[in-house]
């Protein structure tokens, strides 16, 4: 595409309003450009906060998505790391200021000028960015990452947001042999992280308001199950874990969460309740914890994120649905009603 071109997608044409089927216009095919033909495109809780501005003020039309996967259909001239035919993927940015110490880092979600979100987000050209809930995306070749062979597409897409958002803090926080992972909450984010602390060999506890899904838990990888509504769990556990996983944007009583961890265990949140939680400092002094945060991942780990996966067979569980559906599966994300992750074929488009 050497002119912008009008594709199909589907967007919120306003706050709180269904989502609909429409055209966009995608800027050509630049020098570094690479055009991909989406195949798939999950959808995130975020889409939802976003599409009905719970985050704030959003750019609308919105079309969502930042879980996406699908081939490249076109290169540009100065393109050296994709081919046409090759299978890529996006995640939840599509630019970065490239110069700042996080973005020379391969931290790019952390740049000092701030990512450009793949959605809802605007290109240093002040344009609105439009994400995957669509038929083709471009972007620069920088900001795309490879699927591997072994790796289907559609199970591939969620790992975009899903699987790096867990990724990231496990490795950070060196899950693996001889350490005890607690994932709190099994939903989206949850069954990821279940399934990539179990692949590096850590032994995975799920804490889930109930035991309703604890088939599901511990076919997906735990060790053991508990219900947090049940107050014997904090006794039982407490001072057990290396590391404490948060999914949930509930807020939780941290005091209690911070007792289940071991001298110099970590709290780490992925999931961001909407109101300000309080904290007992006295739980941190006592054991030398740390409270902590972690948002997606760069680009590098992003890559590394897809090799593991693909190395140890990881795929979300996903629930595929046609783009007519969008609306009916916000609804059941809201109602926490999917297990896992919803994905859309963009053939329906
Ligand atoms: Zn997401
Ligand atoms: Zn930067």
């Amino acid at each position: 595409m050497t002119s912008l071109t009008a594709v199909p997608a589907y967007a919120a044409p306003a706050p709180k309003a269904p989502l609909e089927r429409t055209t966009i216009e995608r800027r050509p095919v630049g020098e570094h450009d690479i055009l991909i033909d989406i195949k798939f495109s999950g959808i995130c809780h975020s889409d939802i906060h976003q599409a009905r501005e719970g985050w704030g003020d959003a750019i609308f039309p919105m079309v969502p998505g930042h879980e996406i996967a699908g081939v490249v259909a076109e290169v540009g001239a100065g393109v050296t790391r994709y081919a046409v035919g090759d299978r890529v993927g996006v995640g939840c940015f599509v630019d970065s200021c490239r110069h700042c110490e996080y973005c020379e880092q391969g931290l790019e979600q952390y740049c000092v000028e701030g990512m450009v979100a793949t959605y809802n987000g605007r290109d240093k050209n002040g344009d609105p960015t439009y994400g995957g809930y669509s038929t083709h995306l471009v972007v620069d070749e920088g900001y795309a990452v490879r699927i591997p062979d072994g790796l289907a597409l559609d199970v591939a897409a969620p790992l975009l947001c899903a699987g790096i958002t867990t990724y990231s803090p496990l490795r950070h926080w060196n899950a693996g042999p001889g350490k005890r992972v607690a994932v709190v909450g099994l939903g989206g984010l949850g069954h990821m992280a279940v399934k990539l602390a179990h692949a590096m060999g850590a032994e995975v506890t799920v804490l889930s308001q109930s035991l309703r899904k604890k088939d599901d838990g511990l076919r997906l990888g735990a060790d053991r199950y508990y219900a947090t509504a049940d107050e014997s769990t904090f006794t039982e556990l407490r001072g057990q874990f290396d590391l404490i996983v948060s999914t949930v944007s509930a807020p939780l009583p941290i005091d209690a969460y911070l007792g289940l961890l071991k001298v110099d265990g970590a709290f780490v949140n992925v999931g961001a309740p909407e109101e300000p939680n309080s904290v007992n400092m006295f739980s941190l002094i006592q054991g030398r914890k740390t409270l902590a945060g972690s948002a997606i991942g760069g680009i590098p780990q992003t890559q590394e994120m897809l090799d593991f996966c693909a190395e140890h067979g990881i795929g979300a569980e996903i629930e595929l649905i046609r783009a007519d559906e969008i609306n009916d599966a916000y609804e059941r994300v809201v109602g926490s009603d999917v297990r896992y992750r919803f994905v859309i074929d963009t053939a329906t488009i």
